[in-house]
Parts: C-alpha cells; sequence; structure tokens
C-alpha cells in the first residue's frame, strides 16, 4: 500500500472523522487529504468553521439520523469522560430544547434511550406556544478549533503523518491522484450539487447567519426549534467568553452576505429566550453566514463502484455534520472494508 491508496477529498468536519477513523484502524499511513479549503480558512465555500456548534435535536427522524445522533453523541461523551486527545475542543453543557411542534414519537423515544440526565418539561412549565422541551446535558463544540485540533492531530506520526494536499478538483476522478489510488472517499459537503462526477440532484444549500459574540455569563445551551425559525444559544468551549447566537434554517439559499435584519431578529429572539443576555455585556464581535450542505432524503453515505475502484461518498450532513459526523464515519469506513481488505492482502505480496 502506499500514501496516496487512500484519498480523502474534503477537509470538513466530515473528511476529517473519516480521517481519525481510518487512522484509528491503522490506516492512516495510506492516507492523503486533498481540499480546496483546509482547517483555519475561512470561505462561505468551507462550512465547518461556521457551525455552533453542538448536539441538538435539530436532525431529521429517519433511521440513519436516529442512529448517526446517538452514534456521535454516545463516543463524544465517552472520549470526553476518557479525557482522549481529539475531545480536547468538546465539552459537556447543560442544554434546553423547546419544540413548537410535537417532534416525531420515533425521535422522542430514542433521545429518552441514550441522552444523560433528560428531563422532559412538563407542559405547565413551557413557554407561552411551545409543544414540547427536553434538559439533557449535551455536547458542545468549538469548531474551528476542533477542526484545526484533529488536521494536526492527524498530522503526527502516531495518527499516520496524514499530508493534506490544498488542491481543488474539477471533477472526482481528480481524487484518484495516481495508479496507487483504488479507494476514494468522498466528503465534498455543497460540492456534491456542481462537482463532475456527483451531481448529485437532491442536495441544496441551508442558509444560517450566526452572531459570534462575548458573554461570559452565557454557560448553558438553549435551542427553540420554531416554525419557520430556529433560534440558539451556544457557548464556545475554551474560547473566553464567545458565544454563538442563532440563527436561520433557510432551504435552498446560498445568499452569501450577512443581512442586518437578520442579526437584529437574532439578537431579539435570543434575549427573549435567554434573558441573560439582555444584561448589558453582550458585545458584538462578528456576524457570519454559513451554508449547510443538506440533502433531501438525509445525508449520502454509500459505495459506488467505478471499474477496479471505489469511491465511497459521505455528504449532505446538513445542520448535524458535527453531531453525526462521527457515526457516519463509522459507517463510511465499514462500507471500505473490504476494499480496505484487499489493499492489505496486495501490499503483503
Ligand atoms: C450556522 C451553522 C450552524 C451549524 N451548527 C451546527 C451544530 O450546532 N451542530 C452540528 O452538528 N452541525 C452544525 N452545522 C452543520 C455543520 O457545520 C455541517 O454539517 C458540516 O460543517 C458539513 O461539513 P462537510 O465536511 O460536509 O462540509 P465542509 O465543511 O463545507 O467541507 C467541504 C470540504 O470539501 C472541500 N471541497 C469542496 N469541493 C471541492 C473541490 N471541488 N475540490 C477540492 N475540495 C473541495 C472543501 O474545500 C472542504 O474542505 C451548522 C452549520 C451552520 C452553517
Amino acid at each position: 500500500m502506499a500514501r496516496d491508496s487512500i484519498v480523502i477529498l474534503g477537509a470538513g468536519i466530515i473528511g476529517l472523522d473519516v480521517a481519525i477513523e481510518l487512522s484509528k484502524r491503522g490506516y492512516g499511513k495510506y492516507v492523503t487529504v486533498i481540499a480546496e479549503h483546509l482547517p483555519g480558512d475561512t470561505s462561505i465555500d468551507y462550512t465547518s468553521p461556521w457551525a455552533g456548534a453542538n448536539f441538538s435535536g435539530i436532525s431529521g427522524g429517519d433511521a440513519n439520523a436516529l442512529r448517526w445522533d446517538r452514534a456521535g453523541y454516545t463516543l463524544m461523551m465517552e472520549m470526553i469522560d476518557k479525557k482522549v486527545t481529539e475531545a480536547r475542543y468538546l465539552e459537556k453543557t447543560e442544554s434546553t430544547e423547546y419544540w413548537d411542534e410535537m417532534p416525531q414519537p420515533d425521535k422522542i423515544q430514542s433521545m429518552t434511550e441514550y441522552l444523560r440526565d433528560l428531563v422532559i418539561i412538563p407542559k405547565s412549565e413551557l413557554p407561552k406556544a411551545v409543544a414540547f422541551g427536553i434538559k439533557f446535558t449535551t455536547v458542545t463544540i468549538n469548531a474551528p478549533a476542533h477542526c484545526q485540533h484533529l488536521k494536526t492531530l492527524l498530522s503526527e506520526p502516531e495518527y499516520g503523518s496524514v499530508p493534506f494536499i490544498r488542491r481543488r478538483a474539477s471533477r472526482l476522478q481528480d481524487a484518484f491522484l495516481s495508479e496507487n489510488t483504488k479507494l476514494v472517499f468522498n466528503c465534498i459537503g455543497n460540492s456534491a450539487i456542481t462537482l463532475s462526477g456527483v451531481s448529485d440532484a437532491k442536495c441544496y444549500p441551508t442558509r444560517g447567519q450566526i452572531l459570534l459574540v462575548k458573554a461570559p455569563s452565557v454557560k448553558q445551551n438553549i435551542m427553540r426549534h420554531g416554525n419557520g425559525y430556529e433560534t440558539y444559544v451556544i457557548p464556545r468551549p475554551l474560547s473566553d467568553g464567545s458565544v454563538i447566537l442563532g440563527g436561520y434554517m433557510q432551504k435552498g439559499n446560498s445568499f452569501p452576505n450577512v443581512k442586518e435584519e437578520e442579526t437584529k431578529s437574532i439578537l431579539q429572539r435570543t434575549g427573549e429566550l435567554l434573558p441573560v443576555l439582555l444584561n448589558g455585556e453582550v458585545e458584538i464581535i462578528g456576524a457570519v453566514v454559513g451554508l449547510r450542505p443538506s440533502r433531501e432524503g438525509g445525508a449520502r453515505v454509500e459505495q459506488e463502484r467505478i471499474s477496479d475502484k471505489i469511491v465511497i461518498h459521505n455528504y449532505g450532513a446538513g445542520g448535524t455534520g458535527f453531531q453525526a459526523g462521527i457515526g457516519m464515519a463509522v459507517d463510511a469506513v465499514d462500507l471500505a472494508a473490504e476494499s480496505l481488505k484487499e489493499l492489505n492482502q496486495k501490499s503483503m505480496l
């Protein structure tokens, strides 16, 4: 096996989670990552740095979403408990979530099976027009720092000294870097809409504007999944009192610029949700826009055979790449098991 036997196309959280999973299974030294944007960059075409990010009930109720959520939550909690180095920018925080419309019964059932310290808030204590609410211990992630940290770890010999090459692919085939490349993980986020060889008509962006503020009094997460709006407050771990205030879920909208009226609406809605934000200490550091890589029917984690080569597609995580990405990576690498075995056997000949 060679350094480029396995190529990961994309260095957002989805590609990084796959690289970590391959590295844990002993394949790190055969992996190369290629991507137009790398951890540390900021661009409207690179979603991961803009995420809140936390684990929440924002995901869909289909079987894959429920399974990836459970896997992500459980594995991240274990990583924090064991103080593993990949968990440096993950933190446990108290969270409250409200839904204006009742979530699907399967989703409620699933969450009750694994969320820690879960309390279903009695109807009498719910805010006006809220149908359902929970409190639990969640996982909160400093998204940009976590991505940079994973890249740094992957570059270490222990993880396989994985090289990160900055390169734009103009078609999926470009990810097959040489004769050696037999396996490609396609983790290109929103580019799944346009990249030749993928062009997935089910994919679309979901726009979200957020504010990064300084608000050291905020120690808890709170979210309201509304009818036509999404309001949330997420303190950023290891950040000196930074907090993410959001937001929006604008399906099919890719407008890249900040809108002043949306900034006002976010401040108003988050202040109503968490009145400590009205104590005068909130200082706006910036307003930004991110485009969630969404897909009708949910993310695509699937194998495609192209003659003697294998592509594992892994994109379309929408608003859940951080919470579901680890579970998606486990499935993606499992799908490649046969191909990895073949590569291993050939390298022993
Ligand atoms: C405002 C906001 C809040 C969010 N909050 C949360 C949250 O609280 N919890 C959560 O779990 N998720 C959250 N998300 C969702 C999460 O950010 C995404 O699901 C995740 O970042 C998607 O990661 P990705 O790796 O698929 O895509 P990206 O991060 O966009 O990465 C794509 C990679 O592919 C590369 N690429 C693309 N095309 C090419 C090409 N042609 N050639 C070479 N490289 C290419 C890019 O350069 C990049 O490296 C939020 C998103 C937004 C916008």
